[in-house]
């Protein structure tokens, strides 16, 4: 019998998560389909019973829904309790739902994986305090960094993440103003790629050899990318690997079957 899964979000209509998981699904010969569910912003609750009800397996979950569904799940994950937000759940046989995330994880598989990025010791700038940065930070420091320092145009909000996390490893924040020194790699997990904007920072921010990351993703270089580029980082990165490892863990954790991903990232970016 085939297997029932979605990604739920509003809006929902680009995802490329339907894509990225009909390929896994081939390639691991799964009997399963997956769907893209637009649900109202003020009918989450009930949304999800309807799934539930229609026998969904499990979900994805996007913006702006995992805030919201990290407070509603029976059970979470460690990982996910860290990162105040969830973007898979288990449907149970007794009704339950559990939650995790694996964003963080894609994101670190696809710096170390695909990438060959070496973390440890090295100083981390990560751009951004918003659900994006607080998924990443845990798994992040689990690769051992120097150090990682949040950036955030709202200061307080990078304080209070570093604030979270900083009995973890060596995690302080502030706002742009505050950035100083040189970072090995800059991520940036801030939305200001999507109004073309790059957040301010000093010109010589960057060490020798450092790598740009910029979780958001398309066609041509974002803003970030251009900004990265002009400023000779050795490695720029966009976030399409990360899109496809956060779903290929998604995968595992509903089928127990890991996914290749180099050739649907392929796939996708051509
Ligand atoms: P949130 O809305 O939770 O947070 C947005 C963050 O961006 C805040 O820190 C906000 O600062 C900052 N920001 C917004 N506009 C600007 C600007 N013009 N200049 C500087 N900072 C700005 O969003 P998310 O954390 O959920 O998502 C952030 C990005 O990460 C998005 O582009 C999203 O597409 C991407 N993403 C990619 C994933 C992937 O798989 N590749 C997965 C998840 C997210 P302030 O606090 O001051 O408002």
């Amino acid at each position: 019998m085939t297997d029932h899964y979605a990604v739920i979000g509003n809006p929902i209509k680009h995802s490329k998560s339907p894509l990225i998981h009909a390929e896994f699904a081939r390639q691991t010969a799964q009997d399963l389909d997956y769907t893209a569910i637009e649900i109202p912003t003020d009918a989450l609750q009930a949304g999800l019973e309807t799934l539930r009800q229609q026998g969904f397996k499990g979900i994805n979950v996007t913006v702006p829904f995992k805030e919201q569904v990290w407070q509603i799940v029976d059970h979470r994950t460690a990982r996910a309790e860290l990162a105040g937000a969830v973007n898979t759940v288990i449907f149970h046989e007794d009704g339950s739902l559990s939650g995790d995330t694996t964003d963080g994880v894609g994101l670190c598989r696809d710096l170390t994986e695909n990438h060959q990025l070496i973390l440890k010791n090295k100083r981390i700038l990560l751009l951004g305090a918003g659900g994006a940065a607080r998924g990443v930070i845990e798994p992040l420091l689990t690769l051992q960094p120097n150090e990682i320092f949040i950036a955030n145009r709202t200061a307080s909000k990078a304080e209070q993440l570093a604030e979270i996390f900083n009995h973890l490893g060596h995690v302080t924040g502030g706002g742009f103003a505050q950035v100083t020194g040189q970072y090995d790699v800059v991520i940036n997990a801030t939305a200001a790629s999507l109004q073309g904007e790059v957040p301010p920072l000093p010109d010589q921010v960057l060490a020798a050899g450092a790598c740009c990351y910029d979780m958001m993703y398309g066609k041509e270089d974002t803003a970030f990318i251009k900004w990265a580029k002009q400023h000779q980082a050795e490695k720029t990165l966009d976030g399409l690997g990360m899109l496809v490892e956060q779903a290929a863990e998604a995968f595992y954790l509903w089928r127990g079957v890991r996914p290749q991903t180099q050739a649907v990232i392929r796939l996708l970016r051509t």
